[in-house]
């Protein structure tokens, strides 16, 4: 085993959280070493945002960390030292201009995740961070609940400050696969299970899979638990061939994944005509039904839903396509208008940590100080961005989240 030199700090895992760390550090005039295992840095970077990068968005604190769970108030001290400004001006710095978009959310002008990893890694060059990729971090040297250094491919590595910003467990191609939750259960962290979050669902039956491809801009869908109606959200979701997916899908998968894993029956209905009640989608249903009594019901359901969806909501119904309009009665008219607002799911599953955006669960912040982002339980250990367990919505929280805490380890392990 090799000793290497020894080090003012050592940064673990150069994502968001963990190039934020490294150059914060080196900003304070502490010698950092940024050990990454994959042969590039920044792999999921790359991906945020489908290759866009939502870097972060502009609600205030108090409205952001109730986009934050289980307790997004552990971040309001990381928050108000480094906030959105505070990415965005650094990011300017280096070239990279912000633009603001539908929902308070900020992409880099040209569009490019690229633009932004290359301009926080041009920083950490210019502030003389060691970076040296290929290295997996396989165990943290603890003496008298004292960080000493680290183990990396076989090689002892000696710090005074060691920052873990592992990552979670989603998307593990890109590097995170829940290294760091075993390394600090190792030192005697408590981790919180950890559930793949704003993931897609997996619908029973074949309706979902008749439909996929399909993307419906703005629709409602409600969740039900055990038939209690407990979340909805309205905007955008797609059809695939295993279920559901698309944003608003996301966004409600937290409470569902949590629901599924306590066998609870889920359930996810779909109102296709959220802008009209009951009574108003009637009086349309009858107004067309009466206006074109010759055609075939299969060609009026042209004017209600996307083409696609024809058959399928045919079937379902049961009624012949061939059925003349003026030929439907009250009671299929009521059936038509029931299904138009509630087409219904049953969910019997998500997809796995591959598809998940991010990671619920992790370390547990009972352990680490929100003041500065140390351990609790060993001196000089510090965590930062995902692999603590918080997670959060989409619209560029979960980067931000990743900034704040790599950018608050940073500066306190350099206190
Ligand atoms: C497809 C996709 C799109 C997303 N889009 C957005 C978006 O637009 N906006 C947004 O806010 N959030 C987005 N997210 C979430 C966001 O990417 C994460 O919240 C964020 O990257 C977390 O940063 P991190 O630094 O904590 O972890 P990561 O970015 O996961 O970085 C952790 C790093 O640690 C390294 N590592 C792990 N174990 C070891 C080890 N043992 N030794 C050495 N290195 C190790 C990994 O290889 C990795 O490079 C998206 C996520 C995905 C999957």
């Amino acid at each position: 085993m090799q000793y290497m030199s020894k080090y003012d700090v050592i940064v673990v895992g150069a994502g968001a959280a963990g190039l934020l760390a490294a150059g914060r550090a080196a900003e304070l005039g502490g010698k950092v070493l940024l050990l990454e295992k994959m042969r590039q840095e920044g792999r999921k970077l790359l991906i945020t945002g489908k290759g866009r990068c939502n870097i972060t968005n502009n609600a205030c604190i108090g409205d952001f960390i109730t986009h934050v769970y289980p307790n997004g108030r552990f971040l309001r001290n990381a928050f108000s030292q480094f906030f959105a400004k505070d990415i965005i001006d650094l990011l300017q710095k280096y070239g990279v201009e912000s633009i603001l978009e539908r929902g308070g959310r900020y992409f880099p002008a040209s569009n490019k995740s690229a633009d932004v990893l290359q301009a926080l890694l041009q920083w950490i060059r210019e502030l003389k961070v060691e970076v040296c990729c290929g290295y997996r971090v396989e165990k943290l040297i603890v003496e008298n609940n004292t960080i000493q250094g680290l183990q990396a491919n076989g090689q002892k590595f000696i710090a005074r400050k060691v920052i873990l910003a592992t990552g979670g467990k989603s998307y593990p191609a890109t590097g995170s696969n829940g290294d760091g939750h075993e390394l600090a259960r190792q030192v005697g962290h408590p981790v919180e299970e950890t559930r793949p979050a704003l993931v897609p669902l997996e619908t029973e039956g074949s309706v979902a899979q008749k439909l996929q491809g399909l993307t419906l801009k703005n629709a409602k869908a409600v969740v039900w638990v055990n038939d209690k109606k407990t979340r909805e959200e309205f905007g955008e979701m797609l059809f695939t061939h295993f279920g559901l997916s698309g944003p608003i899908i996301l966004t409600l998968s937290r409470v569902v994944v949590d629901e599924l894993h306590k066998k609870s029956k889920v359930e996810i209905t779909i109102d296709l005509k959220p802008a009209l009640d009951e009574q108003k989608l009637d009086n349309r249903l009858l107004r067309d039904l009466n206006e074109n009594g010759k055609k075939k019901i299969s060609t009026i359901f042209r004017y209600w839903l996307p083409a696609s969806m024809v058959p399928v909501f045919i079937n379902l119904l049961g009624l012949d396509p061939e059925k003349e309009c003026h030929q439907i009665s009250s009671k299929e008219r009521k059936q038509i208008r029931h299904l138009l607002k509630n087409l219904r799911f049953r969910i019997i599953n998500h997809r796995s940590f591959k598809e998940a955006i991010i990671t619920a669960g992790g370390v547990s912040q009972s352990e680490i100080s929100s003041k500065t982002m140390e351990s609790k339980v060993v001196k000089g250990l510090f965590f930062a961005g995902e692999m603590i367990d918080l997670d959060a919505e989409t619209g560029g929280y979960n980067l931000q989240i990743a900034w704040s805490t790599g950018w608050l380890a940073g500066n306190s392990c350099m206190q």
